[in-house]
C-alpha cells in the first residue's frame, strides 16, 4: 500500500529557475520520447516493454543532447516512463466513457513535475533549516511539517510546480508490512456520505456539507476578470495567477476538511465501513454536482483508506446498492426519493433518519464482509444513538466532529 507525504518547498529565486530548467528539460525529453514511442509498432511488445525500449535509448540520446547530462539519471528515466502512466490513465478514462483523444505533446503549462526514483534525494540541514537535497539540482528549503515514519521506505519523490507557482515535494512511501489490526474490534462505525449532509455515522454524528460558496464566488469573480484581459498580456498573466490561487484556496479548504474528518474516523475507531463510492449510483443528481460530489467522495474514501492503514484500523468498502432503501431493522426495501429524509418502514414500523438507517446498513455489511467478531451488539439492537448535527466549520476548527471523549478519557487515565 502506497501513500504520499506532501511538503511545501521554499526555493530561492535562483533555485526556482533551476527547478524550471529541470522540469522543462524533462518535458522536452518526454515529448521527444513520445515521438520515438509512436514509431514502435504495438506488436513489438507490451506497453511497458515498448516504453522501456524508448527508455533504453537514453544513453545514446545523452551523446548529443547535452542538457540531459545535467539531470539526475532516474529523473530522465522517470520522464520517459511517464508515457506508460499517461497511456494507462487515458485508457481508464476511455473505459469510463469519456471522450478522450490520443496522447499529445505536452506544452509547458501541462508538464508540472519531475520525479526522483529511489535515490538522488535526502533530507539535510543547512544553517538550521531543513533542506531537501536533490542530486544535480540544489539543497532546497522544505517545510517539513510532519515526520515520515522511520519504518517506511520512500520509493520516489516528485517535485511539482502548482499553477500558483508554488513548489511542492511529494514523497511516495511503501506502507508498513501488514499492520496489526484488532482481531476483535470494539469501536465500529458505519458512515453514510451524502449530498445534503456530508456524512452521517452510526454513532449519530451528522456532519454538514462544507460551505464553499464564498470561495467559489471569489474564484468566479477572478475568472470573469481574467476573461476581460487581453490574452497573453502582462495583466492577463497576473490575473491568471490570481485565478490559480483562488482554485488552490478552494482545493485546500476542501482537502483540509476531508483530512480532518477522515483522520478522526481512522483514529477513533477500530473498524470503519463506508460505501464503495466509486460505484455509488449518483443518478439522482444533476450532472455538475454529481461530478463534484463523486470527486470529493473518492478523495474522502482514499484518505480514509490510507489513514486506517496507518492507524491499524479495519477499513471496509461495501456494495452501495440499496443501502438507503433497505430497512436496517427488517431488511425490507422501500423506494425513497432524495427529498424523503425519514426512513419509515411499512413492514416493521421502524423509523429513523434516512442517512442513519443507511449508515447502519453500511456497518452491518462491513461487519459481515470482513467476518470479524464484534464485541458489542449492533446498534439496531441496542439503544439508538441521538443524532447530533455538526457543522463542517467545526470539523475544520476542532479537527474532529465530536469532543473526542475517548481521547480525553485516555489522557485522564
Ligand atoms: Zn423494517
Amino acid at each position: 500500500m502506497h501513500y504520499t507525504y506532501r511538503f511545501r518547498l521554499k526555493p530561492t529565486s535562483e533555485q526556482c529557475e533551476l527547478l524550471d530548467y529541470h522540469r522543462d528539460t524533462c518535458r522536452q525529453l518526454y515529448n521527444h520520447a513520445l515521438g520515438e514511442f509512436r514509431d514502435i509498432p504495438q506488436s513489438a511488445g507490451t506497453l511497458n516493454q515498448r516504453v522501456r525500449q524508448v527508455r533504453d535509448q537514453l544513453t545514446d540520446l545523452k551523446e548529443w543532447w547535452d542538457d540531459l547530462n545535467n539531470l539526475y539519471s532516474t529523473v530522465t528515466q522517470a520522464a520517459v516512463m511517464r508515457i506508460e502512466d499517461s497511456i494507462k490513465a487515458l485508457s481508464e478514462l476511455k473505459e469510463r466513457g469519456y471522450n478522450v483523444g490520443s496522447l499529445n505533446w505536452k506544452a509547458p503549462a501541462e508538464f508540472r513535475s519531475f520525479t526522483y526514483v529511489q535515490s538522488g534525494f535526502e533530507f539535510d540541514s543547512k544553517n538550521g533549516q531543513t533542506v531537501l537535497s536533490l542530486s544535480k539540482l540544489a539543497d532546497i528549503p522544505i517545510v517539513k511539517h510532519r515526520e515520515i515514519p522511520d519504518d517506511v521506505r520512500i520509493k520516489e519523490v516528485t517535485i511539482k510546480k502548482e499553477p500558483t507557482d508554488e513548489w511542492y515535494a511529494c514523497f511516495t512511501v511503501d506502507g508498513k508490512q501488514t499492520p496489526e489490526k484488532p482481531a476483535d474490534p470494539e469501536r465500529c462505525v458505519g458512515i453514510d456520505v451524502g449530498i445534503l449532509k456530508y456524512a452521517h455515522d452510526t454513532d449519530g454524528t451528522a456532519v454538514e456539507s462544507l460551505d464553499l460558496s464564498a470561495e467559489r464566488e471569489r474564484l468566479e469573480r477572478a475568472q470573469r476578470d481574467l476573461s476581460r484581459k487581453e490574452h497573453g498580456s502582462n495583466n492577463w498573466e497576473q490575473q491568471r495567477k490570481i485565478v490559480a490561487q483562488r482554485h488552490a484556496d478552494l482545493k485546500r479548504k476542501r482537502r483540509d476538511f476531508l483530512h480532518k474528518l477522515s483522520g478522526y474516523y481512522a483514529h477513533e475507531y477500530d473498524l470503519v465501513a463506508v460505501e464503495d463510492l466509486d460505484t455509488k449510483g449518483l443518478v439522482e443528481l444533476p450532472g455538475n454536482s454529481r461530478n463534484r460530489a463523486s470527486a470529493a467522495w473518492g478523495t474522502f474514501k482514499r484518505m480514509l483508506e490510507y489513514k486506517c492503514e496507518r492507524e491499524e484500523t479495519h477499513f471496509v468498502a461495501v456494495d452501495p446498492k440499496d443501502t438507503t432503501k433497505e430497512c436496517a431493522n427488517c431488511g425490507v426495501k422501500t423506494e425513497k426519493p432524495l427529498w424523503v429524509r425519514e426512513h419509515s418502514c411499512p413492514a416493521c414500523g421502524f423509523e429513523m433518519d434516512r442517512d442513519a438507517n443507511a449508515a447502519i446498513n453500511i456497518l452491518s455489511r462491513g461487519l459481515s464482509q470482513l467476518g470479524v467478531g464484534y464485541s458489542e451488539e449492533t446498534p439496531v439492537e441496542t439503544a439508538l444513538p441521538v443524532d447530533t448535527s455538526v457543522s463542517a466549520k467545526r470539523v475544520i476548527e476542532a479537527g474532529s466532529p465530536t469532543l473526542n471523549e475517548r481521547s480525553a478519557l485516555a489522557v485522564s487515565e
